[in-house]
């Protein structure tokens, strides 16, 4: 039942091999930009919540400290030719490094083909990182950082400024859309869920506006609902165990910008056939 999203139209006709050949290589172009993306969003990954800064200094292992070299540092292929390892000191890599450059690259590739360039792509892509680093940062510490939050909040708004966006008034809604029931699950449990959480929704719902804003909250709580009676049975946490909801948060608004208006359709039409 679920309908794929039609394609943009990325300002040509397909068919043509002139505009084909340029589709193709915006395609290339926008998935090594999603890798190196991606390699920007490990450093965040891993220094926003020790509080350090995303800038200085310049990247270095942080088993043996040694700064990297470009070739240290190339997304993907770089864990793959030194198999995992640091090249100074034998430390093991994350697997997040290549897992999160991948991810970014493919997404990348994915949302340039959706929408073209537009826009719409400008607000995908920079909505994208922030679920990204939101989502490996709760995963790990249980916590979405203030900082990174802000700047999410601050470039949904300057993506606001660009043609063709929600406007004001839509992006006001989404963030009360998407932060309110939280917060009021959170007032009632009187701290059942972290307030990152709260804050991470109101920041999805400035790019997404209302309706998708609730389409991501709702399958994120389901998504999270599942994974939590999944892992009770399973007995891989206890029921007094804190299981963090940034991922599937995460999870849920990306899939609401890019399926929700269609999940949305396919619901209306159901219910209206009953
Ligand atoms: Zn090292």
């Amino acid at each position: 039942m679920l309908c794929l999203p039609s394609r943009a139209q990325a300002g040509s006709e397909p068919g043509t091999g002139r505009t084909s050949a340029m589709t193709f290589f915006g395609a290339v172009i926008f998935f090594v930009f999603g890798l190196v993306v991606g390699s920007f969003l490990n450093v965040c990954i891993w220094r926003l919540p020790r509080g350090e800064s995303v800038v200085f200094p310049p990247s270095h292992c942080p088993a043996c400290g040694r700064r990297l070299a470009w070739r240290d540092m190339v997304p993907v292929l770089s864990y793959i030719f030194l198999q995992g390892r640091c090249r100074y000191c034998g430390s093991r890599i994350s697997h997040r490094y290549p897992l999160v450059e991948a991810l970014t690259g493919a997404a990348f590739l994915f949302l340039f083909y959706l929408y073209g360039t537009s826009s719409r792509l400008v607000a995908a892509l920079v909505l994208t990182c922030v679920l990204e680093v939101a989502a490996f940062v709760d995963l790990e510490h249980m916590r979405i950082p203030n900082g990174l939050l802000l700047t999410g909040a601050v470039a949904g708004l300057l993506v606001n400024l660009l043609p063709g966006s929600l406007g004001w008034r839509e992006m006001a809604l989404g963030a009360v859309a998407g932060a309110g029931p939280l917060l009021a699950v959170v007032l009632a449990s009187r701290g059942g869920m972290g307030g990152g959480d709260v804050k991470l929704a109101a920041v999805a719902g400035l790019y997404l506006g209302w309706r998708l804003a609730l389409t991501g909250l709702f399958l994120g709580v389901v998504a999270g609902g599942v994974m939590a009676v999944v892992m009770l049975a399973l007995r891989r946490v206890g029921r007094r165990d804190p299981i963090p909801f940034g991922p599937f948060l995460a999870v849920g608004f990306w899939v609401a910008m890019v399926w929700g208006k269609e999940l949305l359709a396919c619901y209306l039409r159901l219910t209206a056939g009953r």
